[in-house]
């Protein structure tokens, strides 16, 4: 598994990057968009993905491994061809969903035992198992086996638990090495990303990004951040920690963030980024512009014959306006959710391009305080 990724050029620490895969070429900092089951909340298909410039899909391996099943997709070629998406996916290993929705979990250093959330039958999950599930689901991006400790552990808790992850990422290489031999595999290509742990210990995760680095993978997250810390310890976390990252490999900050918090975050250094605050809050018709969020819901909007933002080139903003769009939603019609999913996801997106410009032409600090002062300025 060699280094796929090209760094462009810097501004200050911002990064801009191209990642080459089997499935194409995407282009960093990016946004991935997260299709928990193969879909995205909101009625969006692959069809739309490609509308809202979508570069990277992202599924949840626990989901599709406790509902349907992993086996049954890899029958039908993969997940490339089970959803008609043949632009890179980004499966997760299963770890945070173990940890965060499953009952009755018990840990050991094989792995994980728990009941699903679903039926409640018992899953045993481990590294062996997670990249086994992964490679049927045959995705793009592999995330390695990890357990995600909460915020607030104590150093007690989370040093031994980031030293098993440790071990586990060894097995999850080891695991994938033999399963891109074998010739029923869907994609051989596949890519296994390590996980940065620590919570906010920042000598723990120096050390632990010192020790994966080693393992000369294709890519590295930082987990376990926006999970009850402050913002302004998930920013020094990413500060200390992105530095002892390999330069030459993407940085993927997991489940982050507000725009804000992107922003922030690409100043430190990192280039992808998922997250299911767009397709969330357009479900509840709250709706990102570059001058803040604004709720469809309210009153004023009533006779508002303006696109959600003006200039936004989203399948919503084309055609329809707030006034239609909150009628929709007043109706409880799914076409107005799904048309504030399908804003959010772009705007998202389409602010990645913002940022990669921005760092082309050198104007990154700039371009970040002029967008979170409008931002700030909110229009509710
Ligand atoms: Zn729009």
């Amino acid at each position: 598994m060699s280094s796929c990724f090209k760094l462009i050029k810097k501004d200050g620490e911002a990064r801009r990057g191209e990642l080459t895969t089997v499935h194409g070429t995407v282009q960093t900092p990016l946004f991935m968009n997260v299709g928990t089951v193969a879909a995205i909340k909101g009625g969006v298909s692959s069809e739309d993905l490609e509308n809202i410039g979508c570069q990277v899909e992202l599924s949840n391996t626990y989901h599709l491994h406790v509902r349907t099943g992993d086996e049954l997709i890899k029958r039908f070629g993969g997940l490339h061809k089970f959803m008609d998406w043949h632009k890179p996916i980004l499966t997760d290993s299963g770890g945070f969903q173990v940890f965060s929705l499953a009952s009755m979990r018990k840990i050991k250093e094989e792995g994980v035992t728990f009941r699903s959330h679903i039926d409640g039958h018992k899953i045993f999950m481990g590294p062996e198992e997670s990249m086994r599930i992964q490679s049927n689901l045959g995705s793009t991006i592999a995330m390695a086996f990890d357990e995600c400790p909460p915020a607030k552990a104590e150093r007690e808790y989370v040093l031994p638990s980031v030293q098993r992850t440790e071990r586990w990422l060894a097995r999850c290489k080891a695991e994938m090495d033999r399963l891109n031999s074998l010739e029923d595999t869907i994609n051989i290509d596949q890519l296994l990303f390590g996980i940065n742990q620590g919570a906010v210990y920042n000598d723990i995760r120096i050390d632990n990004a010192k020790r994966i680095s080693e393992l000369d993978l294709p890519g590295y997250a930082i987990g376990g951040l926006a999970v009850g810390e402050t913002h302004e310890e998930m920013y020094d976390v990413i500060a200390h920690t992105a530095p002892f990252l390999p330069s030459d490999k993407p940085r993927y900050l997991m489940g982050v963030g507000t725009p804000a918090n992107i922003l922030e975050a690409v100043e430190r250094g990192i280039d992808m980024f998922d997250c299911v605050y767009p397709s969330r809050n357009g479900r509840h018709g709250h709706l990102y512009t570059h001058f803040g969020k604004i709720n469809i819901n309210n009153a004023k909007y009533a006779e508002d014959d303006r696109p959600i933002e003006e200039g936004c080139g989203c399948p919503a903003c084309r055609r329809y306006s707030r006034a239609y769009i909150r009628h929709l939603h007043k109706s409880g019609e799914m076409l107005g959710l799904r048309l504030c999913v399908l804003h959010n996801l772009y705007f998202y997106n389409h602010l990645m391009e913002e940022i990669r410009q921005s760092i082309d032409e050198d104007r990154f600090a700039s371009f970040k305080k002029e967008l979170l002062d409008n931002m700030n300025s909110s229009v509710e």
